[in-house]
């Protein structure tokens, strides 16, 4: 008997926004199952486009950075609507928070494992990523 094991594959073509505006260029990147799938700079408007095959079943990661700053989430997206997603995302993300009202990790989306480090940053233990 063999198991058959069928991993759904697709290639994505992301077309991103950060809004507002950055006053420097970012690096953006993407991540599944912590391997770096992409990687990009945003142009002077904001804009990005990332292409990456994503397979893993798992969430896609999008990190960003730029110099003399941390590393941190941006967004963890479960599933893409199509294969050509355009999405906007905001720097500072906004913030959600569960019914207690405190602040949840962006990829796990509880509120059990994150830490406050300061007025604008977040830490979840449980995925160590900073957001
Ligand atoms: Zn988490």
């Amino acid at each position: 008997m063999h198991t058959l094991i069928l991993i759904l594959s697709i290639t994505v073509y992301l077309d991103g926004h950060i809004r507002p505006i950055p006053t420097t260029r970012l690096t953006i990147f993407v991540k599944e199952e912590n391997k770096i799938l992409a990687k990009t700079t945003t142009n002077s408007k904001g804009d990005f486009s990332l292409t990456f095959n994503s397979g893993s079943g798992k969430s896609s990661d999008f990190y960003y950075t730029g110099e003399g700053m941390d590393t941190l989430l941006l967004a963890s997206i479960k599933q893409f609507e199509n294969e050509t997603p355009n999405i906007t995302f905001s720097i500072p993300a906004r913030r959600k928070k569960n019914a207690a009202g405190k602040v949840i990790c962006p990829k796990c989306e509880k509120a059990d494992h994150v830490k406050q480090l300061n007025t604008t940053r977040y830490y979840c233990e449980k995925d160590k990523v900073k957001f």
